[in-house]
């Protein structure tokens, strides 16, 4: 199919939601995707948006769906599966919280967070049910998760929205101090802002913030569902800080490419779900579990988050020299293999387009800022490909800026 009848059945077909990017990929392979033209791309997005830790088609990954797809596919929560089992035997003994519900979104990781907190706030008191989150907080797209998500971009249109919710500055300690009451049963952070453009939490700020949690009896949960899995140098981002979270949320890389997520929380919190609270029918069904079996088991025994950090600090090195000879960069953030880089200009759209004609795919936030998010697989030879051609791409929309009558 040519990518011109693809955009027609769009137009036809869709729901007017995506603005796509005009190009039709048909196979990804490590860090590389290819377009129906047989192009190839470097992939700097990790498969779209951090999905891809073991970059695209991992062999061990590709070996378990095969394998399980032809066992068996789906059964309900009703019966056990062993994909499932093992993985949340493996899963929890790596994790400070050691109690799981499988999902298959980042979004309904948080839903479950939500309905857990307030649960386990209400055997305190039955006020206890709001909860504060964070200006500039990505959370996903349900009511709820929007709800929670401190962007108003993403609330325009949907009220009303979830009752019970405040947002805050982020490494704003003072202002949570502020927030948080006794009828707050939870406290939900990215522990690196990731949509929003890679702001890491200072330690001293989470650090502050767990101990808030502590003295007025609400939980913190950390949204890690695109920093967990050992996208910033760590298995889990929370290990830079020194803190463990009471309720956690994974998704995004979590399933090797299938649709998965999970909830993990502390027994003391977790005790406050009695059967039937909560469920959902392709949560943690044997193929999506076989699938994140191999994944998470690969990136353990790989050892990937050493991996990202190393990669961070060459993607740190590079940035800062491209900032060093190229004006139009004004900063940049680098948290293993999550990176973001500020321009001075309205150019992120130009720079985006232009480096994919160079071969690169990498993700824009707002109009000025470029994002970066390589697998974990990713060597040092393909972070200086790439910087090599961010740099290109933003010398040419400098070129076009002077070009430009005023
Ligand atoms: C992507 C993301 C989500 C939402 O995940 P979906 O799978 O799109 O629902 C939630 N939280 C964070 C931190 C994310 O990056």
């Amino acid at each position: 199919m040519l990518l011109t009848e693809a955009q027609q059945i769009e137009a036809q077909c869709y729901c007017t939601l995506y603005t796509r990017t005009p190009l039709m990929l048909t196979r990804g392979e490590g860090m590389s995707v290819w377009d129906d033209q047989e192009r190839r791309y470097l992939d700097f997005c990790s498969g779209g948006r951090a999905v891809n830790a073991l970059g695209h088609c991992h062999p061990k990954v590709v070996e378990a769906i095969r394998r399980q797809a032809g066992v068996l596919i789906h059964t309900s929560n009703d019966y056990y599966t062993e994909p499932q089992v093992r993985l949340a035997a493996l899963l929890t003994a790596h994790c400070a919280c050691t109690r799981v519900f499988w999902c298959n979104s980042g979004a309904e990781a948080i839903e479950a967070a939500i309905k857990l907190a307030r649960k386990h706030g209400k055997r305190d008191s039955a006020d206890r049910v709001e909860i504060v989150t964070a200006l500039k907080s990505f959370h996903g797209r349900t009511i709820g998760a929007i709800t929670a998500t401190g962007q108003p971009k993403y609330q325009q249109g949907f009220a009303p929205l979830v009752p019970g919710f405040s947002h805050v500055p982020f490494n704003d300690l003072a202002a949570m101090d502020a927030a948080i009451t006794d009828r707050t049963c939870a406290v939900i952070l990215e522990p690196v802002q990731g949509e929003s453009g890679v702001y890491p939490a200072t330690p001293a700020y989470l650090q502050g913030v767990r101990a808030l949690c502590d003295a007025r009896g609400a939980v913190l949960i950390l949204d890690e569902v695109q920093t967990g899995l050992g996208r910033t140098g760590k298995l889990f981002a929370y290990e830079h800080y020194g803190i463990e979270p009471d309720i956690l949320t994974l998704s995004k890389a979590i399933g090797g490419g299938m649709p998965f997520g999970a909830m993990l929380a502390k027994e003391a919190v977790a005790s406050a779900f009695q059967p039937g609270d909560h469920a959902t029918t392709f949560g943690g069904s044997p193929l999506s579990a076989a699938a994140a079996l191999a994944a998470v088991s690969a990136i353990i025994e790989d050892h990937l988050p050493e991996q990202a950090a190393t990669i961070g600090t060459q993607l740190r090195d590079r940035l800062t020299a491209l900032q060093a000879q190229q004006p139009l960069v004004t900063g940049s953030r680098v948290c293993g293999c999550m990176a973001a880089v500020d321009l001075a200009a309205p150019i992120a759209a130009a720079v985006k387009a232009d480096a994919q004609e160079r071969g690169l795919l990498i993700l824009t936030v707002g109009d000025n800022m470029l994002r970066l998010l390589p697998a974990l697989i990713c060597t040092p030879a393909q972070v200086d490909e790439a910087i090599a051609i961010v740099a290109q791409a933003i010398a040419a929309a400098a070129d076009t800026l002077t070009a430009t009558p005023a």
